[in-house]
């Protein structure tokens, strides 16, 4: 049986970084970036006013000692200036209008009294060279990296590619993705239920948690505990980049899933890890490429699962930086069942300007609702029995 680490590198060594595709900037939103966003010119493009106010020549008031200046042009945002400014000479500029070569500062409109074509100003000692001026280029120089491969395309990302003028970007392509439930007692949610059967909700956790990742699903299946037809959904699932099974994967008899896989050539790579909930997690690959996870039918389990493997190897797969761990103080103490890791939800408590995380009341991994309110999982470590209050623990976000 692997250990947690164990597992996660045979699965991680099977995520080797998938394509890219171009996308336009419309379609980006939630896509990763498979190409590093350069700036295209300088920024400010042009030395840029950042004050409405007047520009004018330093010199005329640090060493002449002007305080009167004549007006000899307005210029609005977007603007060209027609006029030079000679000595004595101003203009009225707005901000985000291109200051004009002669001018090297300007004073906000609010120290000015402007009467026809002339402004006088309050006294405010030497003025600064390039003062309520944005320098071309003192944000970013041409060819700087703005955005980098692996980041996750958010509104900031998509304002900076319309900054630049990029209309069409290099993203992760999206593998195909397909979901099988087991189980004869499974029923799609939307039958009446007798008060054996239950109804499938593991394929719609794993649908919404692909969300996250802009996945959709190329086939959803619900299959009963029979081998043919098991196989038959089998077949279609291996059609897609990654297959996720729901059940079937313990020791019952009825438990087809790893047996019917081999049959269909897929390889085990291991089957079952020292965690709870979620040991007899199965984990395999077809010689064409398609990347097989079998998750345990309890819901819990199959969520932890995801959360804990299936996630790390979506981002490794898609270029994107591992799944970032919280270490935070335990609110409260938890003991531990099993003599596995053992995740647990839970949820984070502010107190005191502290963070902490608190165990989420549940009602053991059967709990249809356990994971409702929760923020994430939180790990209590194989070779504590019981943790105290204020451990440090790893807490995985959702
Ligand atoms: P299994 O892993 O197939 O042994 O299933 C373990 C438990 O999870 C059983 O109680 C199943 O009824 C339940 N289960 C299996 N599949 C699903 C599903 N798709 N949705 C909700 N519960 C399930
Ligand atoms: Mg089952």
């Amino acid at each position: 049986m692997k250990t947690i680490s164990e597992a996660l590198n045979l699965i991680l060594a099977q995520a080797d970084l998938i394509e890219s595709e171009t996308v336009s900037i419309h379609q980006a939103y939630n896509r990763i970036l498979a190409e590093d966003i350069k700036a295209d010119r300088d920024y400010p493009p042009f030395n840029r006013a950042s004050m409405d106010g007047y520009a004018l020549n330093i010199s005329d008031w640090n060493e002449h000692g002007l305080r009167q200046f004549k007006v000899v042009e307005e210029l609005h945002a977007g603007a060209v200036p027609t006029q030079k400014l000679g000595k004595g000479d101003c203009l009225k500029i707005m901000t985000g209008a291109a200051v004009p070569p002669e001018a090297d500062a300007i004073i906000k409109v609010e120290l000015s009294a402007h009467q026809g074509t002339t402004v006088s100003f309050e006294e405010i000692g030497d003025l600064k060279k390039w003062r309520n001026i944005a320098l071309r280029g003192e944000d970013r120089k041409t060819g700087e990296i703005l955005a980098t491969k692996g980041q996750l395309c958010n509104a900031a990302i998509i304002s900076v590619l319309a900054v630049i003028g990029k209309m069409e970007v290099k993203v992760a392509k999206l593998p195909k993705v397909s979901i099988i439930s087991t189980g004869t007692e499974v029923l799609p949610p939307d039958k009446t239920v007798l008060p054996h059967q239950i109804r499938d909700s593991n394929s719609f956790a794993l649908q919404n948690l692909l969300k996250k990742f802009n996945i959709g699903l190329e086939h959803k299946i619900l299959v009963p505990d029979d081998k043919t037809l098991l196989r038959e959904a089998i077949l279609k699932g291996l059609q897609s980049d990654i297959l996720i099974l729901s059940g079937g994967v313990s020791m019952g008899d009825a438990d087809f899933v790893p047996e019917v896989l081999n049959s269909q050539g897929v390889q085990t790579i291991f089957h079952k890890i020292q965690i709870k909930p979620g040991k007899p997690f199965w984990f395999g690959k077809k010689e064409n490429g398609t990347v097989v996870f079998g998750l345990p039918g309890n819901p819990m389990s199959c969520q932890v699962g995801f959360r804990v493997f299936i996630e790390p190897y979506l981002n490794a797969k898609l270029g994107l930086p591992k799944p970032q761990s919280l270490y935070l103080p335990l609110m409260g103490t938890h003991q531990k069942r099993s003599k596995f890791t053992e995740y647990f939800p839970c949820k984070i408590i502010n107190k005191n300007e502290k963070t902490f995380i608190k165990t989420h009341e549940y009602n053991g991994s059967g709990d249809i609702a356990a994971m409702i309110g929760s923020d994430g999982l939180a790990a209590h470590p194989a070779k504590s029995k019981k943790l105290n209050e204020n451990t440090i623990i790893e807490f995985l976000p959702w």
